[in-house]
């Protein structure tokens, strides 16, 4: 077993426990996945206590989302992770669990909303999507769509999603969705968060895209593209059309 594959087996087994251990998932919720550089999936087991995942439990998936190694069956979630990977080139792992102050509001229908404080925008940007909430086997494009732009969703009555270059990072984000979402709660008898000044959170959101570049896959870039204006396209036509009347 190469290097980089312990690595990413031991770390699948280390944020397993620690999701459980923060109390952000019960029964079997919850799951990870590592992508390696050959392009197969490693991920934890479905029907697994996330504390008692073990590096022998995972199981391996190809680049088409087939299982190829493992004892164990995978979770029917992996479609969500398999889209982060499908949009996101910079992507090589995806966390999903419900800590319960995001799930609360992912749940009610309640996103995060303008950003009220400073430095999660330099570390998350200025969204934290919300999206509808996402049956298996539904059409994924929210899911895809928001992945362009944020490392972190709130899944509609459901819990929370965060990608990464690694597991690390994928828990760190998580960590913060829930701990704003934590503050947001605790900030409504007072009144509700107010809301950044949009210039402070404009020069926030440039650092964040420096320090954090997204790098979309060319199929994900011509989906974003698509819904682009279309004025430069008509000009070509335009410009087309003048140039076969003069053929005429
Ligand atoms: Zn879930």
């Amino acid at each position: 077993m190469s290097h980089p594959e312990e690595r990413a087996r031991a770390a699948l087994v280390s944020v397993s426990r620690r999701l459980h251990s923060a109390g952000w998932v019960a029964n079997h919720d919850g799951n990870a996945s590592a992508r390696l550089d050959d392009g197969r999936i490693l991920a934890t087991p479905t029907a697994v206590s996330k504390a008692e995942v073990s590096a022998e439990s995972l199981v391996t998936l190809n680049d088409e989302g087939a299982v190829i190694a493992g004892t164990r069956k995978v979770f029917s979630e992996i479609a969500l992770h398999r889209c982060a990977y499908r949009v996101r080139e910079d992507v090589s792992a995806v966390l999903h669990a419900h800590p319960p102050y995001a799930t609360a509001m992912a749940v009610a229908g309640v996103g995060l909303g303008a950003p009220f404080m400073a430095e999660p925008v330099v570390s998350l940007g200025r969204e934290i999507p919300l999206i509808p909430h996402l049956l298996p086997g539904e059409d994924d494009g929210e899911l895809a769509e928001a992945l362009t732009r944020a490392d972190a969703v709130l899944l509609g009555n459901h819990g929370v999603l965060t990608v990464g270059p690694d597991l690390e990072t994928c828990l760190l984000r998580m960590e913060l969705v829930e701990h704003l979402a934590k503050i947001f709660t605790l900030s409504l008898p007072h009144g509700g968060p107010r809301a950044l000044d949009e210039r402070l959170v404009d020069t926030l959101q440039s650092k964040h895209e420096q320090l954090f570049p997204k790098r979309l896959r060319d199929s994900a870039r011509s989906h974003v593209e698509d819904d682009a204006p279309i004025a430069p396209l008509a000009r070509a036509q335009d410009v087309v059309k003048d140039a076969l009347s003069r053929f005429r």
